[in-house]
């Protein structure tokens, strides 16, 4: 170890003084990060090398996730500790007499998604290569990430975030892997001479995809994978075909920016583009690597599985059509059928409004051949599903309805399996949402339950409490997640949840800092830290919470001492910057915090921080901090969550609906280690069918709810006047859609339970050891060994897993 540290000190400093030609000791952190990470390259570069060419030479099956979004967050202690340099590299830094952590905080985190499906494929993609699967990641390098939020009076503004401003000592730029995507003109179908329909297009546009190339670094194992992300440029052959700087500027905006809508479908021209970049820049990428495999076509399957995350990049399936049948030659049966042999999906919202439908004439216009294929896809579908089924069906489950391409249509009809993020999503998919595919093709249909990486989101954000289970069970948990169930056997030895106590109080202390210096706001550790930390939505009820602290403000107004227990409420949340109600929500959020800190009287009980820019390295300050974890949507209407595992696996308590994974959480800690509340998924279906709910009765007759919905109205909140009313019509006038009203009181019981039993610490911490001890089911390195095996086809390196284990 002093050898390995020493060896890394010069190397380091070797490395600095090659780059900028001064000492370490004069540089920034930021040129100290770079030099930092510039030197790990050389850490890792045999494996990945060699990694690319065992693939490559034994011809293994590789999996192709594709997704519109990742959220990796920062690479640099993740790449380290998966090296297995993390403590080498932290005491050489440390011994220069440079601050490590600093270092590591230099970083910009690459805000490439907007939440929970960019953060699934990044745990993804550190999971596939940690246990040894032949992962790909495709993706688009936006110029801009998600904006950058702050807070204005208030109000959320947003910025542009240029994380590309230096350099990113990750990515490696392949253009000599360069491929061109083709958009607009016209397409006309002429015989070739063997007579067969050949297109030929006339007035396209074509532009260049470049390819940057980062490694996916296994966890102490060999494997180094490849997340290739996409960058659109005029091409340098076709030069003069972009003469202004304004059609020139039109081909880089393809991957400009991120689309900063969550759960929700953006039916804009720009986006369209952007997803028939990725799909055709990264099928023709496969199809390169596969034809250079020198196998027939029938073959293709074999080698090649096509993950599709969300509907987003759906127009891969025509894509591949196109390639196949225009340039390869196959006849549309073969091709259909490798299709259907290569493609899976994963659904991962019900929410209406994220249903991705685009207008036949906009797809027309920009894909012509696209368009006419899946005009095929269509006709066919009718013929066949027709004859089977009868027309009605036949048109429910159609690719094109209205004179609209349906994108989940037409990727469950292509796929060979579907699959949704938690088991009640799951059976909603399959009993209503998706009643009719089911019913035509049952077997695609499966669940696969989401989970996070323990790297990120214990080793790595929770190193104290991850050192205390080594000192406990052992190091095994940390390459078989499941292990960390052995910490069960320790749920009445005091000394340990003491220990546990005394670890959650530091992180609280360091969150507390970060609020003290960032904020100006005192909040004190021993308090219990409530934290809702997710995208802003109406279906999440960052709302119901607000209710709450409405709620306690006016109790311990009207009779001081009747909370007993201090909290501090923390909330983390970007809104869409067109998401008009979300942004009200966060306006009068920002303003009862306002309100409640400056109030002596109640702020000895109640703080409420909100913090700005919530993304994964904030969440990974916050979380281990955390005692109580809000996971309250609508029954229903969450897919999964997967802030709620992350939160558990750091021992905060969950208060939630029985809604996504909060089921599988509760039939894996126990209904006594979490507080449930509100109505439950089918309660709701049958609530909203009967039409006998009437939330302004709630108003009238619940003085408690009356009271505390004056209160958005009345002035008490300063300056919300906008905002108050409407949020006040919303749940009274608007028929309370997410049923807040009526999840309210329940909510206040499970919350006063809550306070309740965190008066009892040593009662308190069996619960969060218990939750640490159930969170190893959560981990993701399953979730993807459950693809590979069930759906993929692909043998991980089982060098670290029992295959038992995961089944
Ligand atoms: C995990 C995570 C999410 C997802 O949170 P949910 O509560 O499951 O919606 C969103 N954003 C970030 C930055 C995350 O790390």
């Amino acid at each position: 170890m002093l050898s390995e540290v020493k060896t890394f000190q010069k190397e380091y400093m070797t490395q600095f003084e090659d780059l900028y030609a001064y000492s370490y000791e004069e540089g920034t952190d930021t040129e100290r990060f770079l030099a930092l990470g510039l030197l790990l390259r050389r850490y890792y570069g045999d494996r990945w090398k060699e990694s690319v060419s065992e693939y490559r030479q034994d011809k293994k099956r590789q999996v192709y996730y594709f997704s519109m979004e990742y959220l990796p967050g920062r690479q640099l202690k993740s790449n380290l500790l998966n090296l297995g340099l993390l403590q080498t590299a932290r005491t050489a830094i440390d011994g220069l007499g440079l601050d490590f952590d600093q270092i590591v905080r230099a970083e910009v985190d690459p805000a490439l998604g907007n939440g929970g499906l960019g953060r699934l494929a990044s745990c993804f993609m550190d999971s596939m290569a940690s246990t040894g699967i032949a992962g790909n990641g495709c993706g688009i390098r936006y110029r801009y990430g998600l904006f950058k939020q702050k807070f204005v009076n208030g109000h959320q503004i947003e910025l542009p975030e240029n994380w590309l401003r230096n350099l990113n000592v990750w990515e490696v730029r392949r253009e000599g892997k360069a491929v061109t995507v083709r958009f607009g003109g016209t397409v006309e179908l002429v015989p070739n001479a063997d007579n067969d329909l050949k297109p030929v297009y006339h007035n396209t546009q074509t532009i260049l995809a470049v390819p940057y190339d980062t490694p996916q670094i296994g966890y102490h194992n060999k494997t180094v994978n490849t997340l290739r992300l996409f960058s659109a440029e005029v091409p340098y052959e076709d030069e003069t075909a972009y003469q202004t700087p304004q059609e020139r500027n039109a081909v880089k905006q393809i991957t400009e920016v991120l689309y900063p809508d969550d759960s929700n479908y953006e039916g804009r021209l720009l986006r369209l583009k952007q997803e028939y970049f990725l799909c055709s820049a990264g099928i023709q990428t496969i199809v390169n690597h596969f034809k250079g495999l020198k196998l027939e076509w029938s073959e293709f399957p074999e080698k090649v599985a096509i993950h599709i995350n969300d509907t987003h990049p759906t127009l891969c399936i025509p894509e591949l059509m196109r390639i196949l049948l225009d340039d390869e030659g196959l006849s549309w049966e073969q091709a259909w059928n490798i299709i259907h042999k290569t493609f899976s999906y994963t659904n991962h919202t019900i929410l209406a409004e994220a249903m991705e439908r685009w207008p036949v004439d906009m797809v027309e216009r920009t894909l012509p051949r696209i368009m006419q294929i899946i005009w095929e896809i269509n006709r066919r579908h009718y013929l066949i599903k027709g004859a089977l089924y009868g027309q009605d069906i036949a048109h429910k489950t159609a690719p094109v309805i209205d004179g609209q391409v349906q994108m989940a249509h037409l990727a469950i009809l292509a796929s060979h399996s579907v699959n949704g993020v938690a088991k009640l999503h799951t059976e909603i998919l399959e009993n209503y949402t998706l009643r009719n595919f089911k019913l035509i093709s049952p077997a695609k249909f499966n669940n696969k339950t989401n989970g996070i990486t323990l790297r990120r989101w214990v080793m790595l954000a929770n190193e104290p409490l991850s050192n205390l289970i080594d000192q406990r069970i052992g190091k095994e948990w940390r390459s078989s997640p499941k292990e960390v169930s052995l910490l069960k056997a320790y749920q009445t030895d005091k000394k340990l949840l003491k220990e546990l106590l005394a670890v959650k109080k530091a992180n609280k202390e360091r969150f507390a800092a970060y609020v003290a210096d960032q904020m100006n706001i005192e909040i004190d550790p021993n308090a219990l830290f409530d934290v809702q930390i997710k995208r802003l939505h109406a279906y999440k009820r960052q709302l119901l919470q607000a209710l709450h602290i409405i709620d306690r403000y006016w109790r311990i107004k009207e009779d001081p001492g009747s909370i007993q227990q201090p909290r501090v409420f923390i909330f983390g949340a970007k809104a869409a910057p067109s998401y008009h109600y979300a942004k009200e929500i966060i306006k009068l959020i920002n303003a009862l915090a306002d309100l409640v800190n400056n109030d002596p009287e109640v702020s000895e009980f109640i703080k409420v921080v909100f913090v700005e820019n919530y993304g994964v390295s904030l969440a990974e300050l916050i979380i281990p901090s955390a005692d109580l974890s809000e996971q309250i949507s609508l029954s229903g209407k969450e897919a999964s969550g997967t802030s709620n595992m992350k939160l558990m696996a750091n021992g905060a308590l969950t208060i939630g609906t029985l809604d996504g994974a909060n089921v599988e959480i509760r039939d894996s800690v126990g209904e006594d280690n979490l507080f449930l509340f509100g109505l439950k998924a089918d309660e709701v279906e049958n609530l909203k069918a009967s039409h006998i709910y009437h939330s302004a009765d709630y108003y009238h007759n619940n003085p408690r709810i009356k009271r505390i919905l004056d209160t958005l109205i009345d002035g008490t909140i300063p300056d919300i006047e906008e905002e108050g009313r409407d949020i006040f019509d919303s749940l009274v006038t608007y028929n309370d859609e997410y049923f807040l009203l009526k999840d309210f009181d329940s909510f206040v019981d499970a919350q006063d339970q809550a306070d309740l039993a965190f008066q009892d610490p040593h009662e308190w911490a069996r619960k969060c050891l218990l939750n640490i001890a159930a969170s190893g089911n959560f981990s993701s390195d399953y979730t993807v060994l459950r693809y590979a095996k069930e759906i993929w086809k692909v043998d991980p390196g089982l060098h670290l897993f029992n295959i038992q284990d995961f089944s």
